[in-house]
C-alpha cells in the first residue's frame, strides 16, 4: 500500500511537471512578467521636490524612501528650481535633475506671463547640469505666448534637451509644428487623454515619450486586471512609457510606497521585455545613463 502511494505521488509529481512545461510552451502568457515585476529596479519620471517637502523630507530621506521602493533613479523638477538642485548635489547618481520654470509664487497658470521667464529658463540651464526642461503646463495653445515657447523649443534643440509637459493633446501637436525634431515626455500621457488618442499620438510622433503618473487608477482594471486598451497601447509603444510618482504635494510623498506598488501591479500584466522597458530601460536610453539595483544604498 505505502509503495503504491508513493508511486502515486511520484506519478503526481511527475504529471505536474509535465503540465506545467506544456502550459509554459504552448500559453500566450510565456513572456508575462508577472510577480517578476516587483523586483524592478524603477526610473521615476515624473518626481518633484517642492518647498513645501523640504523640511518634512530631507534629501536623506527621499532616498531613504527611493531605496525602500525599488526606485533607482529620478526625474526631478520643482518649484522652485532650487529643490532639485539640493536634491542632485545630495545625490547626483539618482537624480536627473530637469528644469522647472516655477517658484513659490509662480506656478501652473501664469508662468508663461512672467516677464524675464525665457531668460530665467536659459540661465539656469547654462547653471546647471539639467537634462531636461518642464514639467511645464500648457493649458492651451496661447499666440501670445508663441516668443516664449519659440525660445524654449529653441533652447531644447540646441542643447538636446527634452522638454517635458503637461497638457492635452493640441499644445503637443503645437509644440512639435515649432519644430518636428523636438522630444518631448507627454506628463500624465496626457493625464484626461484616452488610451487610443495617447496611441494615436505616439504612432503620430516617434520622438514623444510619455510618464504615467496619475494614469494608474487608468492603467488598472476592476480588480487586480489592466486594462486592455492601455496594454494595446504600453506594449506597442513600449519604447516610449516611464512609470512616474508625481510628488507634486507632500500627500504624494505619503502615499509614495502605494503609488509605486500600483505601478508594479500594473507592469505585472505586461511582458517581461515591456516591463523592463518602462521600468527603466527607456530612461537608461533617454538620458545615458545605467540604471540597476547596484544604485540603491549609494548616492
Ligand atoms: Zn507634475
Amino acid at each position: 500500500m505505502k509503495q503504491i502511494q508513493s508511486f502515486l505521488t511520484y506519478f503526481g509529481f511527475v504529471y505536474s511537471l509535465f503540465h506545467a512545461a506544456v502550459s509554459t510552451a504552448s500559453g500566450t502568457d510565456l513572456d508575462i512578467i508577472g510577480k517578476g515585476a516587483d523586483t524592478l529596479p524603477l526610473f521615476d519620471a515624473h518626481m518633484h521636490y517642492k518647498s513645501a517637502a523640504w523640511y518634512p523630507y530631507p534629501p536623506n530621506d527621499v532616498v531613504s524612501i527611493m531605496d525602500k521602493n525599488g526606485v533607482a533613479m529620478a526625474l526631478v523638477s520643482s518649484s522652485p528650481d532650487e529643490g532639485t538642485i539640493a536634491l542632485w548635489k545630495y545625490a547626483p547618481n539618482r537624480i536627473v535633475p530637469e528644469m522647472r520654470p516655477y517658484t513659490d509664487y509662480i506656478g501652473p497658470m501664469e508662468w508663461t506671463k512672467v516677464e524675464g521667464i525665457g531668460e530665467y529658463i536659459e540661465q539656469r540651464v547654462r547653471q546647471y547640469p539639467h537634462e531636461g526642461i518642464g514639467e511645464f503646463h500648457v493649458h492651451e495653445v496661447d499666440k501670445s505666448d508663441e516668443p516664449l515657447m519659440k525660445t524654449i523649443v529653441a533652447l531644447a534643440m540646441k542643447k538636446s534637451l527634452p522638454l517635458h509637459v503637461h497638457s492635452d493633446r493640441e499644445p503637443i501637436e503645437y509644440l512639435y509644428s515649432l519644430d518636428p525634431g523636438l522630444t518631448i515626455i507627454w506628463a500624465h500621457a496626457g493625464m484626461v487623454e484616452p488610451a487610443d488618442v495617447v496611441e494615436s499620438m505616439m504612432a503620430r510622433y516617434p520622438t514623444l515619450y510619455a510618464d504615467t503618473s496619475y494614469r494608474e487608477t487608468d492603467i488598472l482594471a476592476e480588480g487586480d486586471g489592466i486594462d486592455p486598451k492601455w496594454r494595446q497601447v504600453l506594449e506597442r509603444f513600449s519604447d516610449r512609457f516611464m512609470v512616474g510618482s508625481d510628488t507634486w504635494v507632500n500627500d504624494q510623498w505619503m502615499d509614495y510606497d502605494e503609488l509605486i506598488a500600483d505601478n508594479r501591479r500594473w507592469l505585472a500584466h505586461l511582458t517581461k521585455e515591456t516591463a523592463h522597458k518602462i521600468a527603466y530601460q527607456n530612461a537608461e536610453r533617454l538620458f545615458n545613463r545605467k540604471i540597476s539595483s547596484q544604485l540603491f544604498g549609494t548616492r
